[in-house]
């Protein structure tokens, strides 16, 4: 397995000797435009999950970097759910772990159809998926993770011709503090303690931490002002009462 962080002009030198002896390179393709090639399928592969085709854990985190970013430069309203198989653990000891791969690659195919292009949808490990849903109102949000919930829930998986599974999904979701540059481990863990209550409650549901409910953690807030704290005079952004972070009591 190549690591891409660690590939250097060397070992790109020898795949492509190597590839140009089997002739792998395309007709007219000058050795630089295969090498591109190859690294961009090679960049491709590396943030994609095997199993079930989708973003896997590192393009999940890239994006939701990316996301927090969006949120603190515009205020955009972005959710983030995360989406957990209900007892998955008993298909896999039921009908095998075969089967489970099926469960996870149909899950998978259905939450993908769910949503919009501009949307994100990961494996973000085992049986659980992340989406990150940029532009998504708060007033939306219940109804667009209750319609994911739906979705999933109304699936027959036939895992042998004469086996069919129905499983269910628990989410939990949250939004970005708006104006606030926050953390991904801060998002997903408001993220995750909503998946939590939805599991406790009795799971196949979904619960959301909507912005108004947020409190601004002390860690965000001095992320906020850390971002101003080298300057000698506050930017006229910085007074900018719009820009000011919403901290609940
Ligand atoms: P809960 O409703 O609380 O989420 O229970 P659960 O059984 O879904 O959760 P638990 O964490 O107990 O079990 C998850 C299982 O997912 C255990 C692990 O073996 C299985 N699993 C993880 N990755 C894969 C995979 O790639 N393929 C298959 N078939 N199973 C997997
Ligand atoms: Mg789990
Ligand atoms: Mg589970």
């Amino acid at each position: 397995m190549i690591d891409l962080h660690a590939l250097r002009l060397d070992d790109a030198r020898a795949l492509l000797e190597h590839a140009g002896q089997d002739g792998e390179r395309e007709a007219g393709e000058s050795a630089a435009a295969y090498l591109q090639r190859m690294i961009d399928g090679l960049c491709e592969l590396s943030l994609r999950d095997p199993l079930t085709g989708l973003g896997n854990r590192r393009h999940f985190l890239a994006t939701l970097e990316r996301a927090i970013e969006v949120v603190a430069r515009s205020g955009e309203s972005i959710l983030l759910l995360l989406l957990d198989i209900d007892h998955f653990k008993q298909i896999n000891d039921t009908h095998g772990h075969l089967a489970g791969d099926q469960v996870l690659q149909a899950v998978a195919a259905c939450l993908a159809h769910c949503v919009r292009p501009m949307d994100t949808v990961v494996r973000y490990g085992g049986e659980e998926f992340a989406m990150i849903l940029p532009n998504c109102r708060p007033t939306c949000g219940r109804t667009v993770a209750e319609r994911v919930r739906r979705a999933v829930e109304s699936l027959s998986i036939a895992v042998t011709p004469l086996v069919t599974l129905k499983v269910t999904i628990s989410i939990g979701g949250a939004y970005a503090p708006e104006w606030v540059r926050s953390t991904t481990d801060l998002w997903i863990e408001r993220a995750d303690m909503q998946l939590y209550r939805a599991k406790a409650d009795g799971r196949n549901q979904a619960f959301l931490d909507l912005p108004h409910e947020i409190s601004v953690s002390a860690e965000e807030k001095g992320l906020l002002f850390s971002h101003f704290a080298g300057d000698a005079a506050p930017t006229d952004e910085a007074a900018d009462p719009a820009i000011q972070p919403r901290v609940n009591a």
